[in-house]
């Protein structure tokens, strides 16, 4: 990896302000989904380790908390330039580790940054509140502060965004972190802490445990009392457990978890905005994303014309390394992935379904290229309806009205984003308000930005991120009883 800025290329955990390995000395390998390569050995942090960064970030706690809102907002805004300076090399770090095509990863690295910007200007606004009183010698007034130490544990998928989507108001507010960034793309998540290093955080401010025992780690961070807030992206079934072992400290909880979002094309939308803006919802990251559209949604009457230019637009995407100029759909995670995206593709062809495109492994059987898929003749009693894919396949539903849609886009316990494309407002206003998920999208395929509310429902959990909202997971409220005022 050919970098301007050989530093951000660390490969050690980043406790209490020093680069370090664990106190094992055990380290674990990190590959290169695209051809199988070994990138680099990371240090494998344990229980030991993960205490120490707790215990750092607790006495960092006091003193960062203590610094004025403008004193925060000027190292974050320091942090948030460095990233954009160098953003060509964190990208390319991404890309390596992740797969993801370098212009998805450059557009991560902004959006990520953009965090950082957002919470260091939101800092100077955390306002309390003054009450009229409920008796006459009263006075009620409210401030709010940090929640104290914060463990952020984030995923693979965006392994430079979601630390900065949950760290920049974490900071801001005045709260410091333990962040455990997901095994596979841990490079990622400490080039962001040599920046942090360089924009002058206090030494405990920001932490990163990097381990290829998430359990462990996970166990100790929810077990610890030092620990105030657990704020996880990931999958359900890891937040559930996560949530189970916040109980015994009362932790405060932010869960953003699986999607299965539907994405419905009504017959008077714009037929080739709905094609552009289904094939950007569902094949962003080669379909590994939250909030990736699962179920595609066509009324009957555009049902066969929708179809026809979809696999069209689905076919014409460039497939290859990430690193290379023009591609569009990368290779997945890992193997893992491959085969339940082959699990799921299999399950709907043994009950009927149509492969128009894809439906495959692009290359030998060692690839971690699956080729975008589209298929038809689906069903709700396949797996491609009930599961999140997480992988670039495309199943097109037929649906005749409008409560038939609806009820089958609610039919998930899942409740993250959702889609729609149509031109009758009032339609777009039922369905809008009918849809239970945190997001809907109009007309558009992309919803993703700092300035909105990032959040789910029902099984896709709660809190919000970014926008005006985002802070407030990070603070409590205290109400101060004024008495004896005669
Ligand atoms: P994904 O499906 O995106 O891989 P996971 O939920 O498996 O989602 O992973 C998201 C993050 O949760 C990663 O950092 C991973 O290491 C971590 N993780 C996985 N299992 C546990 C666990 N038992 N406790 C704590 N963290 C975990």
């Amino acid at each position: 990896m050919h970098l301007t800025n050989s530093d951000l290329l660390k490969t050690q955990a980043y406790v209490n302000g020093t680069f370090t390995e664990a106190k094992s000395g055990a380290t674990f390998d990190v590959i290169n989904p695209y051809n199988g390569e070994q990138i680099s050995k990371v240090t494998d942090c344990g229980a030991a380790d993960t205490e120490s960064a707790i215990q750092a970030a607790s006495a960092a706690f006091k003193v960062w908390r203590n610094y004025t809102a403008g004193k925060r907002a000027r190292i974050l805004k320091n942090w948030y330039k460095l990233q954009i300076e160098n953003l060509e090399d964190l990208a390319l770090i991404l890309s390596t580790e992740q797969g993801k095509p370098l212009a998805e990863s450059k557009g991560e690295i902004k959006y990520g940054a953009s965090f950082v910007e957002w919470f260091a200007e939101e800092a100077r606004r955390i306002y309390g509140d003054t009450i009229p009183g409920h008796a006459a010698d009263k006075r009620i007034v409210t401030i709010k502060q940090p929640v104290g130490v914060v463990g952020a544990i984030t995923p693979w998928n965006f392994p430079s965004a979601m630390i900065t989507r949950k760290v920049a108001p974490a900071l801001a507010a005045g709260c410091t972190v333990v962040i455990k960034p997901s095994e596979l793309t841990p490079l990622s998540a400490i080039a962001l802490a040599e920046l942090a290093h360089q924009a002058g955080f206090p030494p405990g401010v920001i932490n990163v445990v990097t381990s290829s025992d998430a359990k462990t780690i996970g166990a100790v961070m929810t077990a610890s009392p030092l620990i105030r807030k657990i704020s996880f992206t990931g999958s359900t079934r890891v937040g559930k457990i996560l949530m189970k072992q916040c109980v015994d400290t009362v932790k405060k909880v932010s869960l953003e978890l699986g999607g299965n979002a539907p994405f419905i094309v009504f017959d008077d939308a714009d037929l080739d905005k709905a094609v552009a803006g289904a094939v950007a919802a569902k094949y962003r990251n080669a379909g590994q994303t939250c909030i990736c559209a699962n179920r595609i949604f066509a009324q009957a009457d555009i049902y066969e014309a929708f179809v026809e230019k979809f696999t069209k637009a689905v076919k014409e995407q460039k497939i290859g390394s990430g690193l290379e100029a023009g591609t569009v759909i990368g290779p997945m995670i890992e193997e893992k992935a491959v085969q339940f995206v082959e699990a799921v593709v299999a399950d709907a062809k043994e009950k009927g379904g149509q492969v128009l495109t894809g439906g495959r492994r692009h290359g030998d059987s060692a690839t971690l290229i699956y080729e975008p898929t589209v298929l038809t003749e689906v069903n709700r009693e396949m797996d491609v309806y009930k599961k999140e894919i997480f992988g670039p396949i495309a199943p097109v539903f037929k649906f005749e009205t409008e409560a038939e849609v609806i009820e089958m886009a609610n039919d998930t316990n899942y409740g993250l984003a959702s889609y729609f494309y149509g031109r009758d407002y009032a339609r777009i206003w039922r369905v809008a308000e009918a849809l239970e998920y945190g997001m809907v999208g109009i007309n558009t395929g992309m919803i993703s930005t700092t300035v909105a509310p990032f959040g789910g429902i029902k099984e896709s959990g709660f809190g919000r991120e970014g926008s005006k909202y985002g802070m407030d997971d990070y603070l409590e409220i205290k109400y101060m009883c004024w008495g004896g005022i005669e």
